[in-house]
């Protein structure tokens, strides 16, 4: 009765998308800090992921992602993953 439905477009929780982001994080390499995430002002459907990068050539090093919230943590977490490998491509890129 409590199984989430896969159909329903519910917000994940910024606490929910705080926890995908970690996991994430600590699984990359290079590694990644999940500095914090944050609710997009003005979006009440998209959340800002603060993260940085080891090793950035860029000091300090901060890097926001804005991703959906109207997502399944599964899709969440593949945008995630795409955005972040997207963002330390041109991190980590010598060609600043
Ligand atoms: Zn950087």
């Amino acid at each position: 009765m409590s199984v989430p439905s896969k159909n329903r477009r519910r917000n994940l929780s910024v606490q929910t998308v705080t926890s995908i982001s970690r996991a994430i994080a600590l699984k990359h390499d290079p590694p990644v800090e999940l500095v914090g995430v944050v609710p997009s002002e003005g979006a009440s459907d998209r959340a800002e992921i603060v993260v940085r990068i080891s090793g950035c050539h860029a000091e300090p090093c901060r890097l926001v992602l804005n991703v959906s919230r109207g997502l399944t943590a599964e899709e969440f977490s593949s945008q995630l993953e795409s955005q972040l490998r997207d963002a330390i491509a041109t991190h980590t890129s010598t060609h600043g």
